[in-house]
Protein backbone atom coordinates (compact mmCIF):
# COMPACT_ATOMS: atom_id res chain seq x y z
CA UNK A 1 0.00 0.00 0.00
CA UNK A 2 1.39 3.43 -1.14
CA UNK A 3 0.45 6.37 1.84
CA UNK A 4 0.21 9.53 -0.28
CA UNK A 5 0.89 12.56 2.36
CA UNK A 6 -0.63 15.53 0.53
CA UNK A 7 0.71 18.85 1.39
CA UNK A 8 -1.50 20.99 -0.86
CA UNK A 9 -5.37 20.62 -1.92
CA UNK A 10 -4.13 20.11 -6.18
CA UNK A 11 -2.05 17.19 -4.52
CA UNK A 12 -4.87 15.67 -2.37
CA UNK A 13 -7.37 16.39 -5.14
CA UNK A 14 -4.83 14.32 -7.70
CA UNK A 15 -4.97 11.29 -5.49
CA UNK A 16 -8.52 11.16 -4.91
CA UNK A 17 -8.43 11.12 -8.65
CA UNK A 18 -6.32 8.15 -8.37
CA UNK A 19 -8.64 6.24 -5.82
CA UNK A 20 -6.61 7.13 -2.85
CA UNK A 21 -8.49 5.77 0.03
CA UNK A 22 -8.75 8.37 3.08
CA UNK A 23 -7.53 7.28 6.23
CA UNK A 24 -6.99 8.82 9.65
CA UNK A 25 -5.62 7.26 12.64
CA UNK A 26 -6.48 3.63 11.36
CA UNK A 27 -8.25 2.73 14.63
CA UNK A 28 -11.33 1.49 12.91
CA UNK A 29 -9.86 0.58 9.15
CA UNK A 30 -6.62 -1.23 10.36
CA UNK A 31 -8.56 -4.54 11.42
CA UNK A 32 -10.35 -4.73 7.87
CA UNK A 33 -7.42 -4.30 5.69
CA UNK A 34 -5.69 -6.94 7.64
CA UNK A 35 -9.00 -9.43 7.13
CA UNK A 36 -10.08 -8.05 3.73
CA UNK A 37 -6.59 -6.69 2.07
CA UNK A 38 -5.11 -3.40 1.67
CA UNK A 39 -6.17 -0.29 -1.09
CA UNK A 40 -3.02 0.18 -3.51
CA UNK A 41 -3.14 3.55 -2.34
CA UNK A 42 -4.47 5.69 1.17
CA UNK A 43 -4.13 9.64 1.90
CA UNK A 44 -3.59 10.34 5.37
CA UNK A 45 -4.14 14.61 5.28
CA UNK A 46 -1.99 15.05 8.38
CA UNK A 47 0.68 17.27 6.61
CA UNK A 48 -2.26 18.86 5.17
CA UNK A 49 -2.52 22.17 6.70
CA UNK A 50 -6.19 23.27 5.96
CA UNK A 51 -7.14 19.68 7.87
CA UNK A 52 -4.92 20.69 10.61
CA UNK A 53 -6.81 23.98 11.50
CA UNK A 54 -7.72 23.68 15.10
CA UNK A 55 -9.89 27.03 17.06
CA UNK A 56 -12.72 28.90 18.01
CA UNK A 57 -14.53 28.45 15.08
CA UNK A 58 -12.49 25.89 13.20
CA UNK A 59 -11.09 21.86 13.32
CA UNK A 60 -9.15 20.17 11.10
CA UNK A 61 -10.37 16.43 9.70
CA UNK A 62 -6.56 15.59 10.90
CA UNK A 63 -6.85 16.61 14.37
CA UNK A 64 -6.05 14.18 16.61
CA UNK A 65 -8.93 13.54 19.22
CA UNK A 66 -6.60 14.36 22.11
CA UNK A 67 -5.66 17.55 21.03
CA UNK A 68 -8.94 18.62 20.63
CA UNK A 69 -8.54 21.03 23.75
CA UNK A 70 -10.08 24.07 24.99
CA UNK A 71 -9.24 26.29 21.91
CA UNK A 72 -12.31 24.83 20.54
CA UNK A 73 -15.97 25.55 21.99
CA UNK A 74 -16.46 22.86 25.17
CA UNK A 75 -19.33 21.17 23.42
CA UNK A 76 -16.89 19.78 21.06
CA UNK A 77 -14.03 19.12 23.52
CA UNK A 78 -15.94 17.17 26.01
CA UNK A 79 -17.12 15.12 22.93
CA UNK A 80 -13.62 13.95 21.86
CA UNK A 81 -12.52 13.64 25.24
CA UNK A 82 -15.60 10.99 26.11
CA UNK A 83 -14.31 8.87 23.05
CA UNK A 84 -13.08 5.54 23.27
CA UNK A 85 -9.87 5.09 25.57
CA UNK A 86 -6.58 7.18 25.77
CA UNK A 87 -4.70 5.38 23.10
CA UNK A 88 -7.80 5.80 20.78
CA UNK A 89 -7.83 9.60 21.34
CA UNK A 90 -4.01 9.51 20.69
CA UNK A 91 -4.61 7.85 17.11
CA UNK A 92 -8.43 8.38 16.41
CA UNK A 93 -8.73 11.63 13.80
CA UNK A 94 -11.85 14.15 13.49
CA UNK A 95 -12.35 13.15 10.75
CA UNK A 96 -12.70 9.14 11.05
CA UNK A 97 -14.70 9.83 13.82
CA UNK A 98 -17.52 11.51 12.15
CA UNK A 99 -17.25 9.76 8.66
CA UNK A 100 -16.21 6.65 9.23
CA UNK A 101 -16.97 5.61 13.01
CA UNK A 102 -20.73 4.54 13.61
CA UNK A 103 -20.87 6.03 17.20
CA UNK A 104 -20.23 9.62 15.81
CA UNK A 105 -19.65 11.13 19.57
CA UNK A 106 -18.33 15.11 17.48
CA UNK A 107 -21.33 14.64 15.42
CA UNK A 108 -24.04 15.67 17.79
CA UNK A 109 -21.51 18.75 19.05
CA UNK A 110 -21.15 19.63 15.52
CA UNK A 111 -24.94 19.98 14.76
CA UNK A 112 -24.95 22.08 17.44
CA UNK A 113 -22.67 24.25 16.52
CA UNK A 114 -24.37 24.29 13.36
CA UNK A 115 -21.15 23.27 11.85
CA UNK A 116 -20.18 23.27 8.43
CA UNK A 117 -18.59 20.74 7.01
CA UNK A 118 -15.69 21.47 4.19
CA UNK A 119 -14.98 18.73 1.74
CA UNK A 120 -13.07 17.82 -1.28
CA UNK A 121 -13.52 16.08 -4.28
CA UNK A 122 -13.12 16.26 -8.66
CA UNK A 123 -14.01 19.90 -8.39
CA UNK A 124 -12.41 21.20 -5.50
CA UNK A 125 -13.20 22.15 -2.19
CA UNK A 126 -16.79 23.48 -0.99
CA UNK A 127 -19.28 23.65 1.84
CA UNK A 128 -21.55 21.30 2.48
CA UNK A 129 -23.59 20.07 5.70
CA UNK A 130 -23.00 17.48 7.96
CA UNK A 131 -25.84 15.27 6.95
CA UNK A 132 -24.75 15.02 3.44
CA UNK A 133 -21.14 14.27 4.77
CA UNK A 134 -22.30 11.38 6.56
CA UNK A 135 -24.57 9.97 3.85
CA UNK A 136 -22.36 10.63 1.18
CA UNK A 137 -18.91 9.82 2.84
CA UNK A 138 -17.00 12.73 1.27
CA UNK A 139 -13.27 13.14 1.95
CA UNK A 140 -13.71 16.31 4.75
CA UNK A 141 -11.19 18.63 5.22
CA UNK A 142 -12.68 19.97 8.08
CA UNK A 143 -15.34 22.01 9.92
CA UNK A 144 -16.06 25.34 10.55
CA UNK A 145 -18.92 27.52 12.91
CA UNK A 146 -19.79 30.61 14.27
CA UNK A 147 -18.30 30.29 18.02
CA UNK A 148 -21.80 29.89 20.36
CA UNK A 149 -22.31 32.00 23.48
CA UNK A 150 -22.19 28.58 25.86
CA UNK A 151 -22.23 25.06 25.32
CA UNK A 152 -22.38 22.34 26.79
CA UNK A 153 -22.45 17.96 26.36
CA UNK A 154 -23.25 14.87 28.36
CA UNK A 155 -22.60 11.31 27.83
CA UNK A 156 -24.29 8.99 29.57
CA UNK A 157 -22.04 5.69 31.21
CA UNK A 158 -21.77 3.27 28.59
CA UNK A 159 -20.65 -0.79 28.72
CA UNK A 160 -17.43 -1.61 26.07
CA UNK A 161 -19.78 -3.15 23.73
CA UNK A 162 -23.27 -2.63 24.44
CA UNK A 163 -25.53 0.15 23.42
CA UNK A 164 -24.06 3.26 22.38
CA UNK A 165 -24.31 6.03 25.29
CA UNK A 166 -27.43 8.51 25.06
CA UNK A 167 -25.70 12.06 24.10
CA UNK A 168 -27.40 15.21 25.04
CA UNK A 169 -25.20 18.05 23.24
CA UNK A 170 -26.92 21.53 23.48
CA UNK A 171 -25.02 25.33 22.54
CA UNK A 172 -26.48 28.72 22.39
CA UNK A 173 -26.14 31.18 19.66
CA UNK A 174 -26.21 34.84 19.40
CA UNK A 175 -28.91 35.67 16.22
CA UNK A 176 -27.95 38.78 14.41
CA UNK A 177 -31.04 40.51 16.13
CA UNK A 178 -29.60 39.82 19.13
CA UNK A 179 -31.61 37.14 20.24
CA UNK A 180 -30.43 33.80 21.43
CA UNK A 181 -31.19 30.46 20.21
CA UNK A 182 -30.92 27.16 21.44
CA UNK A 183 -29.56 24.06 19.64
CA UNK A 184 -30.18 20.48 21.19
CA UNK A 185 -28.95 17.28 19.66
CA UNK A 186 -29.43 14.00 21.50
CA UNK A 187 -28.32 10.38 20.24
CA UNK A 188 -30.82 7.88 21.15
CA UNK A 189 -29.33 4.13 20.12
CA UNK A 190 -27.48 5.00 16.66
CA UNK A 191 -29.79 7.62 15.54
CA UNK A 192 -28.80 11.43 15.94
CA UNK A 193 -31.73 14.34 15.83
CA UNK A 194 -30.93 17.81 16.40
CA UNK A 195 -33.58 20.97 16.58
CA UNK A 196 -33.53 24.40 18.04
CA UNK A 197 -35.89 26.33 19.83
CA UNK A 198 -35.71 30.48 20.63
CA UNK A 199 -33.71 31.33 24.04
CA UNK A 200 -36.58 32.47 26.85
CA UNK A 201 -35.33 33.09 30.88
CA UNK A 202 -38.09 30.86 31.51
CA UNK A 203 -36.82 27.42 31.19
CA UNK A 204 -40.45 25.51 30.83
CA UNK A 205 -41.02 27.90 28.48
CA UNK A 206 -38.16 26.67 26.18
CA UNK A 207 -38.39 23.28 27.13
CA UNK A 208 -42.20 22.90 26.13
CA UNK A 209 -40.71 24.41 22.45
CA UNK A 210 -38.62 21.50 22.92
CA UNK A 211 -41.43 19.22 23.61
CA UNK A 212 -43.36 20.17 20.27
CA UNK A 213 -40.37 18.64 18.11
CA UNK A 214 -38.88 15.59 17.17
CA UNK A 215 -37.38 15.51 20.66
CA UNK A 216 -41.19 14.99 22.52
CA UNK A 217 -40.69 11.65 21.03
CA UNK A 218 -37.79 10.71 22.73
CA UNK A 219 -38.08 8.05 25.84
CA UNK A 220 -38.28 9.57 29.12
CA UNK A 221 -34.70 8.81 30.45
CA UNK A 222 -33.62 10.84 27.03
CA UNK A 223 -36.33 13.77 27.60
CA UNK A 224 -34.73 13.85 31.25
CA UNK A 225 -31.46 14.19 30.52
CA UNK A 226 -32.95 16.48 27.77
CA UNK A 227 -34.52 18.49 30.68
CA UNK A 228 -31.33 18.53 32.88
CA UNK A 229 -29.53 19.78 30.16
CA UNK A 230 -31.45 22.22 28.88
CA UNK A 231 -31.73 23.53 32.85
CA UNK A 232 -27.88 23.70 32.97
CA UNK A 233 -27.03 25.78 29.57
CA UNK A 234 -29.95 28.03 30.40
CA UNK A 235 -27.98 28.59 33.63
CA UNK A 236 -25.16 29.00 32.00
CA UNK A 237 -26.15 31.64 30.15
CA UNK A 238 -27.58 33.78 32.67
CA UNK A 239 -24.35 33.86 33.99
CA UNK A 240 -22.86 34.40 31.23
C1 LIG B 1 -11.71 0.84 21.60
C2 LIG B 1 -12.49 1.84 20.80
C3 LIG B 1 -13.46 2.60 21.44
C4 LIG B 1 -14.18 3.56 20.72
N1 LIG B 1 -15.11 4.33 21.35
C5 LIG B 1 -15.76 5.30 20.68
C6 LIG B 1 -16.68 6.18 21.33
O1 LIG B 1 -16.91 6.12 22.53
N2 LIG B 1 -17.28 7.13 20.57
C7 LIG B 1 -17.04 7.29 19.23
O2 LIG B 1 -17.59 8.17 18.59
N3 LIG B 1 -16.19 6.46 18.59
C8 LIG B 1 -15.55 5.49 19.27
N4 LIG B 1 -14.68 4.68 18.64
C9 LIG B 1 -14.51 4.87 17.22
C10 LIG B 1 -13.47 5.95 17.02
O3 LIG B 1 -14.09 7.19 17.06
C11 LIG B 1 -12.88 5.69 15.69
O4 LIG B 1 -11.99 4.58 15.84
C12 LIG B 1 -12.12 6.84 15.14
O5 LIG B 1 -12.73 8.06 15.25
C13 LIG B 1 -11.77 6.58 13.71
O6 LIG B 1 -10.79 7.51 13.47
P1 LIG B 1 -9.53 7.15 12.63
O7 LIG B 1 -8.88 8.47 12.36
O8 LIG B 1 -8.67 6.12 13.25
O9 LIG B 1 -10.23 6.57 11.32
P2 LIG B 1 -9.69 5.45 10.32
O10 LIG B 1 -9.74 4.11 10.96
O11 LIG B 1 -8.39 5.88 9.73
O12 LIG B 1 -10.81 5.57 9.19
C14 LIG B 1 -12.12 5.17 9.47
C15 LIG B 1 -12.99 5.45 8.24
O13 LIG B 1 -13.12 6.87 8.09
C16 LIG B 1 -12.68 7.26 6.79
N5 LIG B 1 -12.00 8.55 6.94
C17 LIG B 1 -10.96 8.86 7.76
N6 LIG B 1 -10.66 10.17 7.64
C18 LIG B 1 -11.52 10.68 6.72
C19 LIG B 1 -11.71 11.98 6.16
N7 LIG B 1 -10.96 13.03 6.51
N8 LIG B 1 -12.69 12.15 5.25
C20 LIG B 1 -13.47 11.08 4.87
N9 LIG B 1 -13.33 9.84 5.36
C21 LIG B 1 -12.37 9.64 6.28
C22 LIG B 1 -11.75 6.15 6.29
O14 LIG B 1 -11.73 6.07 4.89
C23 LIG B 1 -12.42 4.94 6.93
O15 LIG B 1 -13.49 4.51 6.14
C24 LIG B 1 -13.94 3.73 19.33
C25 LIG B 1 -12.97 2.97 18.69
C26 LIG B 1 -12.24 2.02 19.41
C27 LIG B 1 -11.18 1.23 18.67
Amino acid sequence: MLLRLPTTLSEAQRYLAEGAVPVGGATLVWALWQRDGFPEQAMSLRALPQANLIGREALGAAVLLHQVDDRVPEVLRRAASTVGTGAVRRTATVGGNIVGSTLRCLLPAALVLDARATVLDGDGAYETDLAEVVAKRHLLLGLRWRDPVVSGYHKADGEAGGEPPLVVATAVHAGGDGRHRLLVAVRDGYEVISETTPCHPDPERVLRGLDRTALGSLPAQARDAVRREVNGILEALAGH
